[in-house]
This record gives C-alpha cells, sequence and structure tokens, in this order.
C-alpha cells in the first residue's frame, strides 16, 4: 500500500528520504556523492525506478533559490549517471519531478524519478 502525505512525515520537518539519507533506515542505492543520492524506489512503475534525492531537504522545486540553482543542475547530471550505470541511456528514459498535491507528490523532500527499461506514453496520467 502507497504511503499517504502524513505517512510519508515520519516527523515534523523531516521525511523518510532523511532517514534514508543518514542511513537510519535500509535503501537499495545506485549512486551517491556528496550533494545526492540515489536508490531504488520500493513501489517501482518500471523495470528499473530510481529516485534521486538532493541531501539538502528541499521541499520541492519551489523551495529553492537562485544561489541553489548549481545542486539543481546536479541532480539532473545524477539522473542521466543512473541511466548509464543502470543501461537504457541510450534506449531513452524518462526523469520526473512530482511537485505539489495535484501533481501526486508524497514526500516532501524533493526527489527526481528516473524511470526506464520499457516504452512510456505521452501525455502521462
Ligand atoms: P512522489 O509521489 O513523487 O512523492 O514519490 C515518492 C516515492 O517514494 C514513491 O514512488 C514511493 O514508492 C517512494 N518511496 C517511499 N518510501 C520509500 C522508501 N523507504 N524507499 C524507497 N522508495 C520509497
Amino acid at each position: 500500500m502507497r504511503m499517504g502525505r502524513v505517512e510519508a512525515r515520519v516527523s515534523q520537518g523531516e521525511t523518510i528520504f532523511g532517514k534514508i539519507i543518514r542511513g537510519e533506515i535500509p535503501s537499495d542505492k545506485v549512486y551517491e556523492d556528496d550533494l545526492a543520492v540515489a536508490f531504488r524506489d520500493i513501489h517501482p512503475v518500471a523495470p528499473s525506478h530510481v529516485l534521486v534525492v538532493p541531501k539538502h531537504p528541499f521541499v520541492s522545486l519551489l523551495d529553492s533559490s537562485p544561489a541553489e540553482a548549481a545542486v539543481l543542475g546536479h541532480l539532473l547530471w545524477v539522473a542521466a549517471e543512473v541511466a548509464r550505470r543502470e543501461g537504457y541511456a541510450e534506449d531513452g528514459f524518462r526523469v520526473v519531478i512530482n511537485n505539489g498535491e495535484s501533481a501526486g507528490q508524497e514526500v516532501e523532500h524533493l526527489h527526481l524519478h528516473v524511470l526506464g527499461g520499457r516504452r512510456f506514453g505521452w501525455p502521462p496520467g
């Protein structure tokens, strides 16, 4: 069963992704550096479904300043690196950021979904 927005927060101002970043709960990591970590989604919607999460706890894209634009750009590079490591970079892959409730954002810590290993329809649901 998928978590709701309330359950996704493990305490005020903190989310389950913060606990994963600090290694307090396990994750299946595929990449990590000083700025970001990438790990497999527990409810994959594609043969490969990896989440790229900044170590800085941005709530969403709206929660960032021009001074932090380089970090946001780095997350896109990490998404491409994940696609290369997962082996579908040349075939094609999709990167999704759900921002806010109507887009389906459940965890209030910015994250990129990197999806690959199948064909994707457009427009997305
Ligand atoms: P979103 O709906 O864009 O906020 O995406 C949140 C994603 O986090 C969902 O696809 C969940 O399956 C995923 N997720 C939640 N908890 C975990 C966890 N402990 N490890 C890996 N993925 C998780």
